[in-house]
């Protein structure tokens, strides 16, 4: 028995308001001599997807190819992404990469692979085209950062693996080999963005991403994360350092939290450290082992709650940052689940009235 569809016409008493203000400010905006980057002509969504993800193959592991085959089975049958624009992109480049990882790391990595693979890390399984799939999804992150900028269009969902948040600046981690979103946010960074915005739902705290940016003035990090839980950091106290004191935000909840309360804690988190940065680019470590159904993470969000923040996000996007959002799988482990709330993200992601997208009156 599927997961009932997340329908369209579901409750969205924002979506209305906040796409009548979404194009005041992108008139002020296109009007602007100053503004850096070009608004987008027919925004859409882009969306990110290559079958060598999976190739990653793990075995029995749960972060498995299945995952995502379920995702591209469930977004087939809905006609969810029918009318999006799948991009071609080649791979990060070892440039791309080492603006995160040092060089020792990324070359550990393609040697453990080329030798087999096997158990890299004590979580973490590789095979043959490990390496080709988290180079393809480092650079679906930075292609997608790229377009985004430069207007092609307003969203992107990179449906990647493996995914990317424990990945650490010196070593794998956590099912992660790569840090995606790291990797696109210094792309964007290079590209001229002064503020990107970084938000992580996903169930486990992105601690490597949190470690990438820790003492950076350009990158906002907010993480909402199950605590105490793995991989045992992202206390409320962890703030960052430095020049970016203050611009790492942890909101650590607790098992048997409702989701009402966790949305409430997350919309105004996320509302104040935008207001505080002001972000030219949003991203979304989107992870969806929070779900009741999540064999991991499991606390208690339901699949229509992705919904919800998505569009707590789009807010925030259309407030700040011209709408553009570039948004990355993480995690999500129970298939049916997983593939029916990156639905849900996606219907709220793509800019059709009510924040859903146009292809799913066809749905
Ligand atoms: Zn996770």
């Amino acid at each position: 028995m599927p997961f009932p569809s997340c329908t369209p016409g579901s409750t969205n008493s924002v979506a209305i308001d906040d796409l009548v203000r979404r194009r005041e400010i992108l008139s002020e905006q296109e009007n602007d001599p100053e503004s850096k980057f070009r608004l987008a002509n027919q925004p859409m969504t882009l969306f990110y997807y290559d079958p060598v993800f999976l190739e990653h193959e793990t075995g029995g592991h749960p972060e498995n190819a299945g995952r995502l085959r379920a995702v591209m089975r469930r977004l087939e049958e809905y006609k969810v992404h029918a009318n999006f624009v799948m991009p071609t992109w080649k791979p990060a480049t070892i440039d791309q990469l080492c603006h995160v990882h040092t060089a020792e790391a990324v070359d550990d990595i393609r040697k453990f692979v080329e030798s087999g693979g096997g158990q890299i890390e004590q979580d973490t399984l590789v095979s043959k085209q490990s390496f080709a799939a988290a180079t393809t999804a480092a650079g679906a992150a930075a292609d997608a950062v790229r377009r985004v900028l430069a207007g092609e269009d307003t969203t992107a969902f990179c449906a990647v693996r493996p995914p990317g948040h424990h990945a650490m600046q010196s070593h794998p981690m956590g099912f992660c080999l790569f840090n995606n979103i790291a990797v696109g946010a210094r792309v964007a960074i290079e590209l001229g963005v002064e503020r990107v915005l970084i938000v992580d739902w996903d169930v486990h705290h992105g601690n490597g991403t949190q470690a990438t940016f820790w003492d950076d003035p350009n990158v906002g990090f907010l993480s909402m994360h199950r605590f105490p839980f793995y991989p045992g950091t992202g206390a409320a106290d962890e703030t960052g350092a430095g020049a970016g004191q203050g611009l790492t935000v942890n909101l650590p909840i607790r098992f048997g939290t409702s989701p009402k309360n966790q949305i409430s804690q997350f919309r105004n988190a996320v509302e104040s450290l935008a207001d505080k940065i002001s972000p030219q680019l949003v991203m979304i470590s989107a992870g969806f082992d929070s779900h009741i159904h999540d064999p991991i993470g499991s606390l208690e969000l339901e699949s229509e709650d992705f919904t919800t923040m998505t569009q707590i996000m789009r807010a925030v996007a259309d407030t700040h940052a011209m709408g553009r959002i570039v948004s990355l799988l993480e995690g999500g482990y129970h298939p049916a689940a997983l593939a029916e709330s990156v639905e849900c993200h996606l219907r709220a992601l793509s800019t059709g009235p009510g924040g859903h997208a146009e292809t799913s009156q066809n749905g």
